[in-house]
């Protein structure tokens, strides 16, 4: 789960963490408003889940309102990998003397958390990940023992800084670190970190992961999410557990397992459909589960066929048949299943019984589903 930029500067804010004053924008009138109140120069930036906005045209600098105005009509609209700009930052310009990157993520290899900092931070991060990796300094870190004082010593003389620049810097570790552990963060970034002319600490950007099984325990986090989550279908399936992705094609998919699901997209695909979701149930799967994922999935207006691959294991046939002939019978567009495994006699006897169209391959399944769709299209 992530949060926008702003979202992420105001949980910094609220921790104590320095960030440049701004305001939320949606419009460019708000945006020219939003720069009076600044005062001076601002920085326009779009809010969007993506890395990379610099480059892409997703921040501008402005002189006055009516400039930060212009710029906010360029930038709202525009697509930054694929997302198009709905909501802008708009932020006090900064004097930067100097960049840092500073960031703690989850490290899985070694079942702890990592601190990183460099002292070439900035918009090539990840061009010095690769090329000189060892300017990226890195430190395990401890769930219970946090981040300990001889690695933010060792990291000060590191970045080699100096005693007025310490202070501040150490305290901005341990409150990111604090941030990072009391909202289950699996990623908290400050890219760059900006040492101003003025010879201030501020955090230029601000990125936060959050672990998506945690969410529960933290409402705050949750409400921030829904926010940001265009999609109104997968805000729908997140409320209901359900491991869903909206593709936006025509042909919903279900199935168990991601692997299962992944392959009957892709087997989907070559037979010249569109899928229009991923959606993987899990393993076990019971009835009501199943009658959640059919809802959710034929409640896309787009969905004009319906493709469920079930393969039986801990997941009994008879189980899913049941919950999706429930939630079937009024449907008027084609459904395939294909059951195979546990309990399939019983799950295909119940089957027989609807207007659910049985395949007994998943090549069937998916040539049949792509032909009744085209067939009804025509
Ligand atoms: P990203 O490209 O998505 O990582 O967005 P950032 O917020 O990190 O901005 C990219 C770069 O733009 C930064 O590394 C800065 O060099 C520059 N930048 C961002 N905000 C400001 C600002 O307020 N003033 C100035 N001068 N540069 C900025
Ligand atoms: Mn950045």
């Amino acid at each position: 789960m992530v949060i926008h930029e702003y979202q992420a500067k105001g949980l910094f804010k609220d921790e104590g963490i320095p960030t440049p004053a701004g305001y939320a924008a949606e419009t460019p009138e708000e945006a020219k408003c939003a720069a009076e109140k600044l005062g001076g120069k601002v920085a326009v930036k779009a809010q969007v889940h993506a890395g990379g906005r610099g480059k892409a045209g997703g921040i501008k600098l402005a002189a006055t309102p009516e400039d930060a105005e212009k710029a906010a009509e360029k930038i709202l609209g525009m697509s930054i990998k694929g997302i198009t700009v709905k909501k802008l930052w708009i932020e006090e310009a900064l004097d930067i003397e100097s960049e840092y990157y500073l960031g703690i993520t989850l490290d899985r290899s070694n079942a702890c958390h990592v601190l990183m900092a460099s002292k070439k931070g900035g918009v090539d991060i990840e061009q010095v990940a690769s090329d000189d990796p060892s300017a990226i300094l890195k430190y395990p870190v401890h769930r219970h023992l946090g981040i300990l004082n001889f690695q933010v010593q060792d990291l000060i003389y590191g970045l080699e800084l100096s005693p007025v620049q310490s202070k501040g810097f150490t305290d901005i570790v341990l409150r990111l670190w604090k941030l990072y552990r009391d909202t289950d963060c699996t990623l908290a970034e400050i890219n760059p970190l900006v040492w101003t002319k003025g010879g201030q600490w501020t955090a230029g950007d601000a990125k936060m992961n959050f672990d998506d099984s945690a969410i529960y325990r933290q409402p705050g986090i949750e409400k921030l999410i829904e926010i940001v989550e265009e999609d109104p279908l997968e805000r729908v399936a997140r409320r209901e557990k359900l491991a869903y992705v909206h593709l936006g094609g025509d042909i919903g998919i279900i199935g168990n397992g991601a692997g299962l699901v992944m392959t009957t997209l892709d087997v989907v695909q070559k037979a010249g459909g569109r899928p229009a979701n991923f959606l993987d149930i899990g393993g076990g799967a019971n009835a009501q589960v199943v009658s959640n994922a059919v809802k959710l999935v034929l409640s896309d207006p787009e969905v004009r066929g319906l493709l469920i691959n079930i393969f039986g294991g801990i997941t009994r046939c008879d189980e899913v048949a049941k919950g999706i002939a429930e939630n079937v019978r009024d449907v008027r567009i084609p459904v395939v299943i294909r059951l195979s495994g546990t309990r399939e006699n019983e799950g295909r006897c119940i089957i027989a019984e609807t207007s659910l169209i049985p395949a007994s391959g998943m090549q069937e399944a998916a040539e049949k589903i792509v032909s009744l769709v085209k067939e009804g299209g025509s």
